[in-house]
């Protein structure tokens, strides 16, 4: 451990229990930092999963993962204009093949929207890049790039004064000094993303005061509380009101104008400029032949997508793997320096397909499976293969649809026992490993980035027995810095 890294508090459990715990839970009720519990009621014990202090970064390579950001919203806005002769189009043909329940449905809608006529040629891309850190180098890996239902950034900023307020105010001692002689920082994306949404009406030819935004959401969606928090910013920060739709019930709560493809909100009448995607990511978010029928809806209408479905698909984690080739991402990217900095945020990942490379890591897969996860085109949480459990579940596919799939090697951050995790009632004492997410958003048309910024971070704990760390999944929680 480097001599500058922070110390943990030594406050007695009891002490924890009895007067911390409380602190954190009402603090959390009443600032919303708050996620529903799997049957949906609400108690004290409803506040999100979160850690009692924050957690120990180094701020070197923080600031490496703040630092790419703007270059990778570039670089995802790019490729989703699918210039190159189509070179996101052609990818994402081919790869529909081997995943034709999710990619291959999302890959005929947009065929389908084409042939329809895309009405509407500006985009939003509302993202966030996740890294875990490397403990030999310090430097900052990238787990995944997501570009739709981006979560997390009103509850990043809630989890950050919470523990701010806890250290500032002297709840970390029993003295009531501060515990930690320096600034906690507050990730400022539950306003930053607010900020996107804006800046994508902002553009919108209709006056803001006469539009919503929609927010698509899932039926029975335990994050809500994240997502009003960017919703009363949006009206808070920019007099922009927002509605909230299931995509079950696009077609019973809008209707498009046939000849304008103008989107309205049929109970008050009110056009949508801008349509917020924060479901649609996995085959089980559409119930129905309906459901895609409003994606498509959707999609054709006039109103802004943040994202569209070429942006969405452009999230892929196959074209993750393609973009780690230098040749491939040197078509997109022609300063040094910038591809520099994105290629070492990069850890090796490769396909596994009848390429040289996809035949070496077909073998490797077999032979050293422990340094691997091997991934499909889904996400949310929950869909991965770990180390050993991996030659077994290729064996019982078929060798042609190991192609839908990649092959990453593992990052390994070191794990931390300066720390513990709240969940409900029960405090957790185990060592946690953290990702952390870098939010921005960038708009663009076929042609022009118009905007191009960060918009905040988050910090996701996990124990470090589990591999994966989801916190609506059940297997993490927020957390905020300590920069040393
Ligand atoms: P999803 O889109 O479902 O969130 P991810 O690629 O983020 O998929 O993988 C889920 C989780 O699996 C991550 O949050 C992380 O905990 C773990 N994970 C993924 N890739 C790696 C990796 N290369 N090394 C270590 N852990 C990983
Ligand atoms: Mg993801
Ligand atoms: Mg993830």
């Amino acid at each position: 451990m480097p001599s500058n890294y922070p110390l943990f508090p030594s406050l007695d459990s009891d002490k924890i229990r009895n007067d911390l715990v409380p602190e954190i839970l009402q603090w959390g009720l009443v600032n919303g930092l708050v996620m529903y519990p799997s049957n949906h009621k609400l108690d004290s014990t409803s506040i999100a999963p979160t850690t009692v202090y924050p957690t120990p970064f180094p701020k070197k390579s923080f600031d490496q993962a703040v630092s790419v950001q703007k270059a990778y919203n570039r670089l995802y806005a790019t490729i989703s204009q699918d210039g190159h002769d189509h070179w996101l189009s052609r990818e994402i043909s081919k790869l529909a093949k081997f995943d034709p329940d999710f990619t291959g449905k999302l890959w005929d809608l947009y065929q389908r929207a084409v042939t329809e006529g895309i009405s509407q040629p500006l985009a939003l891309g509302v993202f966030r890049s996740d890294y875990l850190l490397d403990n030999q180098d310090l430097e900052v890996k990238q787990v995944e790039f997501n570009t739709v239902s981006v979560s997390f950034g009103g509850l990043s900023t809630k989890v950050g004064e919470l523990h701010k307020f806890l250290n500032d105010s002297g709840k970390y001692t029993t003295t009531g000094d501060v515990f930690y002689n320096q600034v906690i920082p507050v990730s400022e994306s539950a306003e930053l993303l607010a900020k996107g949404l804006s800046e994508a009406v902002l553009k919108f030819p209709a006056a803001k005061d006469h539009t919503v935004v929609a927010f698509i959401v899932q039926d029975g969606e335990r994050n809500v509380f994240d997502q009003r928090i960017i919703e009363y910013n949006l009206f808070k920060l920019y007099g922009i009101k927002s509605v909230r739709i299931t995509i079950h019930d696009v077609h019973l709560k809008t209707v498009v104008d046939s000849k304008t493809k103008r989107l309205y909100y049929l109970e008050t009448g009110e056009e949508i400029s801008l349509v917020y995607f924060r479901a649609g990511y996995s085959p089980s978010d559409f119930k129905n032949e309906q459901d895609w029928e409003n994606r498509l809806a959707l999609e054709t209408s006039f109103a802004i997508k943040a994202p569209n479905i070429l942006t969405q698909l452009a999230g892929a984690k196959k074209i993750q793997q393609i973009l780690t080739d230098e040749a491939v991402l040197k078509e997109f990217i022609n300063d040094e320096d910038t591809l520099d900095k994105l290629k070492s945020s990069f850890v090796k990942i490769y396909p596994l397909d009848d390429t040289e490379l996809g035949k070496e890591a077909k073998k490797i897969a077999m032979t050293s499976p422990e340094k691997f996860v091997l991934k499909p085109q889904r996400e949310g949480g929950g869909n991965n293969i770990y180390k050993e459990a991996i030659p077994g579940f290729l064996k019982s596919i078929p060798e042609e649809d190991w192609s839908g799939y990649i092959l990453m090697e593992l990052i390994k951050p070191e794990p931390t026992t300066q720390n513990m995790v709240l969940r409900g009632n029960c405090i957790s004492n185990e060592p946690i490993l953290s990702e952390l997410g870098v939010f921005g958003y960038v708009l663009f048309d076929n042609s022009t980035i118009y905007t191009n910024e960060y918009a905040g971070w988050l910090l996701r704990s996990k124990s470090s027995s589990s591999d994966e760390g989801g916190v609506a999944a059940g297997f993490g929680c927020v957390d905020s810095v300590l920069l040393y």
